[in-house]
């Protein structure tokens, strides 16, 4: 906790679900601090809290990449067992009023172990929910997220092997769930050979009806050569060893925190291997419902996920000029804006 950067964690225990709820507020420079709400078992809830600080900390930077008035946050639900029915929606209605009390410092939507349908629950307790359309029903954000990595692996094929095309090109797609298996079938769409891998192999199994597809097995993903490689399972999954002997050219996908130690960057860049780092990958959802909230229309949303694409190549050209990785360069340009902002409100750093 010593090291962490942010602002304020606020925490409840829920003592009739036994669910711990951690609601980190990384960085409202830019906004209130928006994010989604992760639940899922955690060994100890020391892990939980340490979640939730590192994923504000790239909310705040997502929301930076993408240039819209939010602040980086997120909440993480630690649960010992998976609350179903009744259980869950009461549960989700308390969270709701939880979020109510926050009045609007943070500001959430669905990510994993949460589902658009439990965030129209969420959403009859409280008003601070992205993403619900005004007959209450939820919006998924996971095909915006798609499109916005597919436009980040043709702007990153572009840099790695001169061509964004994606005729022929072999992506292996870790994870085919809410984001893996639109960008699946965007990929297939596009020409891409899809190598499908999922813990849940009937899951896997659903991306290899797309053509040209084919499914992997999940322990075999970080050793079968490809051209892209694009996480969209869990973070933690790069390290400095992995990276070593990981056979692709480019490195893009969805999953949140996917290096397990930052020298895992270095090593890809010295290896001549692009890695857009996640959190300007993976930006097409937030995009998507913090656009939604003001009212922008479906044509001024898909194009914001698209202007991903031009953001990657822009990260990728400052990453060249300067000699240093991806990481970096899309590190300075938070940096930047977070900083422009302080200055505009007189605020102190
Ligand atoms: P999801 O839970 O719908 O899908 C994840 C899939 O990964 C599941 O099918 C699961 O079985 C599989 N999986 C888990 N561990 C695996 C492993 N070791 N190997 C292979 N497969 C594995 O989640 P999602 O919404 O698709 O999100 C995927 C990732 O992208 C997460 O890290 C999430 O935080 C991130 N993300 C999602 C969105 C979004 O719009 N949904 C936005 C930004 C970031």
């Amino acid at each position: 906790m010593e090291t962490w950067k942010g602002e304020a964690v606020v925490w409840r225990r829920d003592h009739e679900a036994g669910a711990w709820i951690f609601a980190a507020i990384h960085d409202s420079t830019l906004g209130p601090a928006t994010g989604g709400t992760r639940m899922r078992p955690y060994a100890t809830a020391g892990a939980a809290l340490e979640d939730a600080m590192r994923l504000a900390e790239g909310m705040t930077e997502k929301w930076a990449i993408l240039g819209l008035p939010f602040g980086g946050g997120k909440c993480v639900i630690a649960v010992d067992r998976a609350l179903e029915g009744a259980e869950r929606e009461a549960f989700l209605l308390r969270y709701g009023r939880f979020l109510e009390s926050l009045r609007g410092a943070f500001q959430t939507g669905e990510d994993m172990g949460t589902t658009p349908a439990d965030m129209a629950v969420v959403a009859r307790a409280t008003r601070h929910v992205h993403g619900i359309a005004p007959d209450g029903s939820s919006i998924d954000p996971g095909p915006f997220t798609a499109r916005g990595v597919l436009r980040s692996i043709e702007a990153a094929l572009e840099a790695a092997a001169g061509n964004a095309g994606l005729a022929g090109r072999t992506v292996l797609v870790q994870g085919i769930g809410d984001v893996g298996a639109p960008l699946s079938r965007l990929l297939a769409e596009a020409g891409a050979d899809v190598l499908a891998c999922d813990v849940d192999a009937g899951r896997a199994a659903r991306a290899a009806n797309e053509p040209g597809a084919r499914i992997v097995a999940p322990e075999a993903a970080l050793a079968t050569p490809c051209d892209v490689f694009a996480p969209c399972a869990a973070g933690g999954i790069l390290t400095a060893e992995s990276a070593e002997a990981l056979p692709c050219r480019v490195v893009a996908g969805s999953a949140n925190a996917q290096l397990a130690e930052p020298a895992a960057a270095d090593v890809l860049h010295r290896r001549g291997v692009v890695y857009v780092p996640d959190f300007v990958a993976n930006g097409g959802g937030a995009a998507a419902l913090g656009l939604m909230e003001s009212g922008a229309d479906e044509a001024a949303i898909v194009a914001k996920v698209d202007a991903i694409g031009e953001t990657v190549r822009a990260i990728l050209a400052e990453s060249a000029r300067e000699k240093e990785p991806p990481l970096a360069a899309a590190r300075r340009i938070v940096a930047r804006r977070l900083g422009e902002r302080r200055r505009e409100r007189g605020l102190p750093g």
